[in-house]
């Protein structure tokens, strides 16, 4: 069986290996006060500086979802309101949780800006010029979720204050564990509003994590799994390179090689399209009949998501997946008779 399901998606095999290796070694009965297991948090967040090229002084903490990234934003970042510009369910989503939170007021009063980057419910991106743009006319602090692009494509860090994401994306791991980004910005403004009410207060989470302890009994497995994961891959720029030149590959394919099928992009326009999650649509019985069959054969569709649930099928461009799975997949989307 092959999945290209966008989140949770394929794993990196050599998972069960580490995650064997974590039970053996007794890694997953460690204090997590202990100098082991602290060991193992710093080494992650070395890693993850190192492997993902981000800026020594921005910060990194690990918590349990990009849903809970979503509430610290909005608890501990966010002094009045925050604005959130999105085009897709999951942009929606964050809006509404934050807005339980820091009610919405007018647009001049808000005081963070909210971007989805890689938004996995349609297939569309924020471009790093994008962002750029945001950077210039908007003076408050930028948090940005990209779940479903860190660790696939490489950013322009210095373009927000926050960034995270959650592990079952493009970091080819189960899910449970996310990785939160803060700049320096970010922490004084977390010091300036002085939120400390939760157990994930970001200043509560911040002095854990400068001893490379969390609040809470944490997802230890997971943090390994994370450490051996970044271990093993390439630079972001090799890893860049190979998500971008697959998505021309995707985009090429379905426009050039589906154009007898009756399913077609669900973005028109190459400049907003995802470099990691490609949205094909279709009405929705034959939607229907490509992922039964595609499933027949083994190979596991996305669905579709939110507004586009019945009427588009998904194709994770994550790394973790081989080219010889994306060959299977071209080969029976080609010969696919609808
Ligand atoms: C998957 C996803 C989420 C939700 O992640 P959780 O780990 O379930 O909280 C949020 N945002 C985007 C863009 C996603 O793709």
């Amino acid at each position: 069986m092959i999945t290209f399901y966008p989140g949770p998606s394929k794993i990196y095999p050599q998972v069960a290996d580490y995650a064997a290796d974590a039970v053996r070694q007794g890694i997953v009965s460690l204090n997590h006060r202990s100098a082991g297991f602290m060991d193992i948090v710093k080494e992650t967040v070395r890693l993850l500086h190192e492997k993902l090229d981000i800026p020594a002084d921005y910060h990194i903490a690990l918590v349990s979802s990009a849903t809970e990234c979503w509430e610290i934003v909005a608890q501990s970042l966010t002094a009045v309101s925050s604005l959130h510009p999105y085009n897709g369910a999951f942009g929606k989503k964050w809006a509404e949780y934050a807005y339980k939170i820091k009610p919405p007021v007018s647009l001049s009063d808000a005081d963070v800006l909210c971007i989805v980057q890689n938004e996995t419910s349609n297939g569309t991106q924020v471009s790093m010029d994008t962002l750029a743009q945001f950077r210039r006319d908007f003076s408050a602090l930028i948090a940005v979720d990209a779940v479903s692009s860190m660790a696939g494509v490489k950013f322009d860090w210095s373009l927000a204050d926050v960034w995270f994401a959650s592990v079952q994306k493009c970091f080819g791991l189960p899910a449970g564990l996310a990785v939160l980004v803060y700049s320096p910005s970010a922490l004084k403004r977390a010091e300036e509003i002085g939120e400390n009410v939760h157990y994930n207060s970001l200043l509560f989470i911040h002095e854990n994590f400068s001893k490379f302890q969390t609040p809470y009994t944490p997802n230890g497995l997971g943090i390994y799994l994370l450490m051996r994961v970044l271990q093993q891959l390439p630079a972001i720029d090799l890893v860049d390179e190979i998500t971008k030149r697959r998505a021309t590959d995707w985009y090429t394919f379905v426009e050039k090689e589906m154009s007898a099928t009756p399913f077609r992009l669900l973005i028109n326009d190459p400049a907003t399209r995802s470099d990691t999650v490609i949205a094909v649509q279709g009405d929705e019985q034959e939607v229907a009949n490509v992922k039964k069959a595609a499933q027949q054969k083994g190979i596991t569709l996305g669905n579709g998501y939110g507004a586009w649930k019945s009427t588009t099928f998904r194709i994770a461009n994550f790394p973790a997946i081989t080219d010889e799975e994306i060959g299977t997949l071209t080969q029976f989307l080609r010969s696919y008779q609808a």
